[in-house]
């Protein structure tokens, strides 16, 4: 009895362990973009990593990975919401431009499908 208490406490110091960094892992920069995904996103860290890098980047034609399943089926696509923030675009405060969007990629071969803004607005970030 005493053992199954111990390894219950191991499982829940894990877990913790899992969603601290989970929370952590929503938040995505590259260059002088922040793209910061909700906390109770489906995408896996990969995918997220993935959808950063084809906002930020854009789509590259000739790493487009080529999947039977979607060619016979269609995509498998997942929208997720996210919040693009684009540092210092301005001169004069309020100099970084944050766009809420819907995101739709395809789960299974990667692709960005689709991408609606729906509101853009200049924030106080950096100074
Ligand atoms: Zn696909
Ligand atoms: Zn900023």
């Amino acid at each position: 009895m005493k053992k199954l208490f111990v390894s219950l406490i191991a499982l829940l110091f894990v877990l913790l362990i899992t969603i601290t960094s989970a929370a952590r892992e929503n938040i995505y920069t590259i260059n002088d973009v922040t793209i910061v995904f909700s906390e109770t996103s489906s995408l896996s860290d990969e995918q997220k990593a993935l959808i950063s890098h084809l906002i930020i980047n854009g789509t590259d034609n000739s790493s487009t990975t080529y999947n039977l399943m979607c060619t016979l089926f269609g995509h498998n696509t997942a929208t997720e919401n996210i919040s693009v923030i684009e540092h210092c675009v301005n001169d004069t405060p309020p100099r970084c431009r944050k766009t809420v969007q819907d995101v739709t990629m395809c789960t299974r071969c990667e692709e960005l499908i689709d991408t609606h803004i729906i509101t853009s607005y200049y924030i106080n970030c950096c100074e």
